[in-house]
């Protein structure tokens, strides 16, 4: 579709107050919070994360740590009730990708394939996504075995009491596999280089710790699964020697970091050097004035459902009062 094809706002009636894209715990909060405030919120959901709208969230099995969910929740579940609660609000939504923004100039214009908006303000909630090591079984064992989140899933009866390995030399392995020493037998750290890149103190922690083994110069390869189909341990090769061994083990996280979805904003709107959105805490505002950003895609550190939907909370109260103090 050309772009002059295409329909000039989502309502047909000019130049929305709020575009939010994204459809995790972030964007649909702030949808509820935009609705509530009566800005008829426009929402971008995209359907990059397993082909569907709802975010991280819909690729995992049980929330244990979402709080009003006492028996705990399935991901879809949960996403599936935040969306139910936006949608009764009054947010508007599009079960489509976002191709396209320009925020250079006010107002700011957000495009995909089937539309374009014209807004006022923008909250990007585009969230971010696990590096993966793209292991040959790895689709396999995703969620059955492999995880990259020790927070969410190091309780969980697959890996308690079991021994499992971490992979990554930086500051988020070495965090889940001390995460992880508390639910686990013991815990093998796979580091490629022959050093680990995080902080000191995270190093003298994991080196303390005896219920860690840290494999230096150590790649890994695939998973070995039992004659039942269930991970059995991992297969590593040594760097130098190219020396190959089975590490028995009965899960994997992955600790190699998250990419930010911040592509759309690049060149516009300032970024930190691993491309995450630069907010302001406590207000979500962005360097440029109307933009405003939650979730994952502004989040390094915390990445956590409740987390992303606390900063979606604040980017909704921020547009509103940006709205107000420019009208
Ligand atoms: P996301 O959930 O990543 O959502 C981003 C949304 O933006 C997606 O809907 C995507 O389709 C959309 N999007 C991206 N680009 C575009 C575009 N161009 N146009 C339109 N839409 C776009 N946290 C917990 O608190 N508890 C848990 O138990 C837990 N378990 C997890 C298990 C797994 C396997 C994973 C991967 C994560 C888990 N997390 C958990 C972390 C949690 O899912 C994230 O912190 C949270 O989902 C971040 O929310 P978000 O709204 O920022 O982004």
């Amino acid at each position: 579709t050309s772009s002059d094809e295409l329909s000039t706002s989502a309502s047909g009636k000019g130049i929305e107050n709020v575009v939010i894209i994204g459809s995790g715990p972030a964007g649909f909060t702030a949808a509820i919070y935009a609705a509530r405030a009566n800005l008829k919120p426009v929402v971008f959901e995209g359907y990059q994360v397993g082909g569907v709208p709802g975010g991280q969230l819909m690729i995992t099995t049980e929330v244990e740590n979402f709080p009003g969910f006492p028996d705990g929740i399935t991901g879809p579940d949960l996403m599936d009730r935040i969306r139910q609660q936006a949608e009764r609000w009054g947010a508007e939504l599009f079960q489509e990708d976002v191709e396209f923004i320009d925020v250079r100039k006010s107002p700011f214009t957000v495009q995909s394939n089937e539309r374009k908006v014209k807004c006022h303000s923008l909250i990007y909630a585009t969230g971010a996504t696990a590096k993966r090591l793209k292991l040959p079984r790895e689709d396999e064992f995703w969620s059955r075995g492999i995880s990259a989140c020790a927070i969410c899933d190091g309780a969980s009866p697959l890996f308690k009491g079991q021994i499992l390995a971490v992979v990554g030399g930086g500051d988020t392995a070495t965090e889940e596999a001390l995460y992880l020493t508390k639910y686990a037998r013991h815990v093998h750290l796979l580091v490629r280089r022959d050093q680990l890149r995080a902080s000191k103190a995270m190093q003298d922690r994991v080196f303390n710790n005896p219920n860690i083994t840290v494999h230096f110069n150590t790649e890994t390869v695939d998973v070995v699964s039992n004659t039942k189909g269930q991970m059995s341990g991992i297969l590593v090769r040594k760097v130098d020697s190219r020396e190959e061994s089975v590490l028995e083990v009965k899960g994997l996280f992955y600790g190699i970091g998250h990419s930010p979805n911040s592509r759309l904003l690049e060149g516009q709107v300032a970024l930190d050097s691993s491309g995450y959105v630069l907010a302001e805490e406590g207000s979500a505002r962005t360097s440029v004035q109307g933009v405003f950003a939650a979730g994952d895609v502004q989040d390094h550190e915390w990445r956590q459902a409740i987390t992303a939907a606390g900063s979606g909370c604040i980017a909704a109260l921020s547009v509103e009062r940006y709205l107000v103090s420019n009208n």
